[in-house]
């Protein structure tokens, strides 16, 4: 266990490294007019901390190796700091950390734009799984595809969430539903662990649905995965994380029960799909066995989200699914209220095909009920910790690593307010400047 957790914990990036003897590379941001930080206690920000973003105006921020050392107002840091490799002037500008998206499919192949026309028929997701699209159209082009196929549009994704701003991505699998081809997906997303600077904490979500081949046998399926599939996914892969799509048609209260606690003795946290289409008790359930977060939440019931609270479970709120699949957004305001951390994910999938936070962060304040400052703690901070990687990403502290992003609007509330923009015009990544998009 200690090996996996110690390769998500400190991933290696193909950002190149100085050579051993020359010179730590440093990193000095100066003169931000919003530096948002963050910085607060080592756990999830909930209820009325989600609003407290310790800000400093005029703030800088200094790095060394892709860690931050020093954190606090200009005319202090310019000074002691002036002969750092990389400077970064952020007049007029506001400084955020990376985002973290909590959820995403990452790998699969194909896509389904077909979808659209029958959306626009009016067919649900269900019905668009029953006429042979949805997950399982993508199961069946995602097993056809060659590893390196699968390997090359996911890094074209990741590399399109970074230039976007996402500096640390969940990626599930879900979309090989036998046991080599989940340990397929795995391996992919092991393979974008060592070559891509972004941060990838890897996912089984092996329940994503059951494969036509066990159409009829769900408890069946599970116990392959129990079985078959658990065991080696703790024992030769990287995944920190096992998920299961709690709803009607696909995984029952039991099976994911069964599945999560064993996951949970092999070392795999869980994370539960939760109420997205109808009130399953999947908030609950997820409460239940200490799952890290349960995700969707659209239908949550109000005894669900208490149990939540008693739990300390983080909400992942997507509400960029709600748009994709034309249903109702989750009531953000409801898990805030409650003391529930709230989190945000794009839900990346051929669903829902967005690589945007900055998106998500907006949708979040214009339909799910976030303040603008409540979005952007739930972008960064609160989906670090739904990630596991809480101590490590998220906030703008001594410490932790240097991932951050530039945005170019002259206070955080643009970001929300803003939607569908490119705000995001430099993004950092351990300390490194991995984009920079000349105005
Ligand atoms: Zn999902």
């Amino acid at each position: 266990m200690a090996r996996r957790h110690h390769k998500v914990l400190a991933p290696k990036g193909t950002v190149p490294r100085p050579p051993p003897e020359g010179p730590a590379p440093t990193l000095l941001v100066l003169h931000a007019a919003e530096l948002v930080t963050l910085a607060g206690d080592e756990r999830p920000r909930r209820g009325k901390e989600m609003r407290e973003l310790r800000v400093l105006e005029d703030g800088a921020l200094y790095a060394v190796e892709g860690v931050i050392r020093d954190v606090g107002e200009s005319r202090a840091l310019a000074g002691r700091y002036e002969n750092a490799s990389e400077v970064i002037d952020a007049a007029g500008k506001t400084v955020i950390p990376g985002f973290v998206d909590a959820h995403t499919h990452l790998v699969f192949a194909g896509s389904r734009e077909h979808e659209l026309e029958w959306k626009a028929e009016g067919m649900s997701y269900q019905e668009i799984a029953a006429r042979g699209g949805g997950i399982g159209l993508t199961v069946q082009e995602t097993r056809k595809e060659s590893d390196d196929g699968l390997y090359t549009s996911a890094r074209a994704r990741l590399d399109t969430m970074l230039a976007h701003g996402t500096t640390t991505v969940e990626a599930k699998t879900g979309y090989g539903l036998s046991v080599p081809d989940e340990l397929r997906l795995l391996s992919v997303l092991e393979r974008l662990q060592e070559a891509h600077p972004a941060t990838v904490v890897p996912t089984f979500l092996g329940a994503h649905a059951i494969p036509h081949e066990y159409e009829g046998r769900g408890d069946e399926y599970a116990d392959l995965l129990v079985r078959e599939a658990l065991p080696s996914v703790a024992a030769k892969t990287s995944a920190r994380f096992c998920d299961v799509f709690v709803e009607d048609g696909y995984f029952t209260g039991d099976q994911a029960r069964r599945l999560l606690s064993e996951a949970e003795h092999l070392g795999l946290s869980g994370k539960v799909h939760a109420d997205e289409f109808s009130d399953g008790g999947g908030a609950a359930l997820a409460a239940e066995v200490g799952a890290v977060s349960a995700d969707h939440l659209v239908h949550a019931s109000p005894e669900g989200i208490r149990k939540m609270t008693e739990h300390g479970t983080i909400a992942v709120l997507l509400p960029a699914a709600s748009l994709a699949s034309r249903i109702p957004f989750a009531k953000a305001r409801h898990f805030v209220e409650m003391g529930v951390p709230v989190a945000l994910g794009t839900d990346f999938s051929p669903n829902c095909w967005t690589e945007s936070m900055a998106l998500v962060a907006s949708l979040a304040a214009h339909q799910l009920g976030l303040t603008p400052a409540e979005a952007l703690t739930a972008a960064t901070i609160n989906a670090a910790y739904a990630v596991g990687l809480g101590r490590e990403v998220g906030s703008l502290e001594v410490g932790k690593r240097a991932d951050l992003l530039v945005l170019d609007v002259p206070d955080h509330r643009h970001l929300a307010y803003r939607i569908g923009g490119r705000v995001v015009e430099t993004v950092v990544k351990d300390g490194r400047v991995v984009l920079h998009r000349s105005p």
